[in-house]
């Protein structure tokens, strides 16, 4: 067997290994989207559905003042960290349960996807 046999069972071991972490990778941010953006809407379903309030429109608003919410301050988590958890507009803090709900959403994707 030539010396070089295992070196080359070697590269392509790594070149497996690092295909896996990528496509691990790219399941771990597709998981974060998904759970993300399914965590925010479960939120509005929290919010809106025992006040017997439409899921669709309006269109999502702050509860204290009442103003539109932009798209940038609908992203999961991020427009929570980004807005310092108030509301852009009035300042009125904005629940915590919110982005708990999208983390617990995020977190459950994310394991559901590195147990398939
Ligand atoms: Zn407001």
């Amino acid at each position: 067997m030539p010396a070089f046999a295992g070196m080359t069972n070697n590269i392509e071991n790594n070149l497996h290994m690092s295909e896996y972490t990528l496509i691990t990778f790219l399941k771990i941010i597709a998981a974060i989207l998904v759970g993300g953006t399914l965590g925010s809407f479960a939120g509005v379903l929290l919010y809106r559905l025992p006040r017997k309030q439409s899921i669709i429109a309006p269109r999502s608003y702050c509860n204290s003042c009442k103003q539109t919410l932009a798209p940038r301050d609908l992203i999961p988590i991020a427009s929570y960290v980004m807005n310092k958890g108030q509301c852009r507009f009035c300042h009125a803090p904005i629940g915590r349960e919110h982005a708990l709900i999208e983390l617990l959403f995020i977190a459950l994707y994310v394991l559901v996807v590195l147990a398939i």
